[in-house]
Order: structure tokens, then C-alpha cells, then sequence
């Protein structure tokens, strides 16, 4: 399936219209390169075999596991929310964001990384078992490519604004006006994907839906107001970015090529993200 098509005809990722395998533009709307040099095919057939919320609770587990197996700094096991809880320190070296990682490490990639990474036992089993409903659903509603790009431009949305918030707005008297300093979890995603659900009920018509998202949006929110570890700003900046997003892919219409590739390139941007935070981290760490 990997084969490179030569010959014949491809669908358009853009417009879906039939074009040829050679064509530098599409006929019917212009886009560049439709083939995607033949590759498109390989691209289309990759890109509807894969489960995304397979790879996210797999992907946290993982991570989560390796997180506490490193153990630099880790503190035993205790109870309730610091039940087995990976170190700040090596939540930095595997990716958290804030405003100290993006701003005084200049680790921006973080935005990506942080949503795979998880503070303790607890804290992953939530937000789990909320993309275990969430996902799923979303990915019904947007097709699967889709729903990769609203989780991905979520999480960024949301820890650039915790990571601003934490950078900016310290002096605030309210605690939870502060934003992060450091911060990682699912959650910004999570909410991301309530917003696309948000704007999904009030766009195609499922208005039950769109109101049961929307409430589980605001319950979620004032809950995490009363919890002092609670990253609100992460939440609010995925649900905008969530609610943005959608309004941009257009759920009305159907997911087409270039959702795919994009999907694509944002799981490989992600992956890349955390590769590359382990990396510079260690040397950081070695250089002391
Ligand atoms: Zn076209």
C-alpha cells in the first residue's frame, strides 16, 4: 500500500474532484501538487487505519509509566492526589509546559508535548477516562483526521495561554489568575474537544449534544476553579482553541486529503515534540 501511484487518477485533497496523478495544479480548484507526488493514496489508506484514542491511552500510559520509572527526585508513594507522582523535574525533561519551560528554557514545543504527560495516578486515570468518551465521539462527529487537528491545536491553544498567563499575569492577587508555571495533563485537549462538540451542536443541529457538552464544559470549569492545581487557564485556552478550530475544519462538510496529511504531520509533530524535549533535557540535565 505503499506503493507510489504513476498513473491514472487521483482524488483532489482539497475539493475531491477527480484529477490526473501528474497535474501540477487540481483543474477544479487550483490546489498545488493534488498527488501529493502519487503518494496520496498511501497517505488516505494510512491515515484512515489508525485509532487516535488507542494511541492517546496508550501514548499516557506510556509515558506516565516512564515518567515514574526514571525517578529523578521522585517522592515515594502517598495518598490522595500525590499518589504516585513523577517529579517536577522529570516532567521537564520529558515536556511539561508554562510559562517557565516555554518562557525562561525557551522549550516551546512543550505545547505539544505537555498534553501526553501526567502529574499522578489519579490525575491520568480522570482525564483518561474522559478522552475514552470524548475521543470516540468526536472523531464520529469530524471523521478521524479531524478530530486529530482539534486535539492538537488544543492542547496548543491551551498552554499558550496558561503559559502567557503564567509569564504575565503572576502578580494577580488570585491564585487562579496566575496561570502556570509548570504544567502538564490531557485536559486541554479534553476541553478542546468539549468546544468542538460546542460549536458541532449549535453548527449541524444536534443541539442535545451541543447542551450536554456545554454543560459538562462549565461543570469541568467551576470544578477546577475550587481545585488549587487545576490549570483553568489550559482549559479555557483548549476549549476556545477546540471551539476555533472546528469552526475553521467545517464539520458540515466531509473530511477530505489534506485533513489527513494534516493529521499526519500533527501526530509526527507531537511525537517529535516529546523526542526532542527528552534530548535537550538530558543535556541540560548532564551540563548541570
Ligand atoms: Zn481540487
Amino acid at each position: 500500500m505503499w506503493k507510489r501511484q504513476k498513473t491514472g487518477s487521483v482524488i483532489c485533497p482539497a475539493c475531491g474532484n477527480l484529477v490526473g496523478v501528474r497535474d501540477k495544479n487540481c483543474f477544479h480548484c487550483g490546489r498545488w501538487n493534488p498527488s501529493i507526488w502519487g503518494f496520496g493514496p498511501a497517505v488516505r489508506f494510512f491515515a484512515e487505519d489508525f485509532s487516535f484514542s488507542q494511541i492517546v491511552l496508550w501514548g499516557c500510559s506510556i509515558l506516565y509509566i516512564a515518567t515514574l520509572a526514571v525517578g529523578i527526585g521522585n517522592t515515594p508513594p502517598q495518598s490522595g492526589f500525590s499518589f504516585f507522582s513523577p517529579s517536577n523535574k522529570v516532567l521537564f525533561l520529558f515536556g511539561s509546559s508554562g510559562a517557565a519551560p516555554v518562557f525562561v528554557y525557551g522549550r516551546w514545543w512543550t505545547v505539544l508535548s505537555a498534553a501526553w504527560l501526567h502529574g499522578n495516578l489519579i490525575h491520568i486515570l480522570f482525564n483518561m477516562m474522559w478522552v475514552r468518551q470524548l475521543v470516540p465521539a468526536t472523531a464520529e462527529l469530524f471523521g478521524q483526521s479531524r478530530l486529530v487537528i482539534l486535539y492538537t491545536v488544543s492542547s496548543i491553544t491551551g498552554f499558550l495561554l496558561t503559559s502567557f498567563a503564567g509569564a504575565f499575569l503572576g502578580f494577580l492577587p488570585i491564585p487562579f489568575l496566575r496561570g502556570a508555571s509548570f504544567t502538564v495533563g490531557a485536559s486541554a485537549p479534553i476541553f478542546g474537544l468539549l468546544g468542538a462538540l460546542v460549536y458541532y451542536g449549535r453548527r449541524v443541529g444536534s443541539s442535545f449534544l451541543g447542551r450536554q457538552a456545554w454543560t459538562f464544559a462549565v461543570i469541568l470549569f467551576l470544578f477546577g476553579l475550587f481545585l488549587p492545581f487545576v490549570d483553568n487557564y489550559a482549559h479555557l485556552g483548549g476549549f476556545l482553541g477546540g471551539y476555533a478550530a472546528s469552526e475553521w475544519l467545517g464539520p458540515e462538510r466531509p473530511e477530505r486529503l489534506n485533513h489527513h496529511l494534516l493529521a499526519l504531520i500533527c501526530v509526527a509533530a507531537t511525537f517529535l515534540s516529546i523526542a526532542v524535549s527528552v534530548v535537550l533535557g538530558l543535556k541540560q540535565f548532564a551540563s548541570g
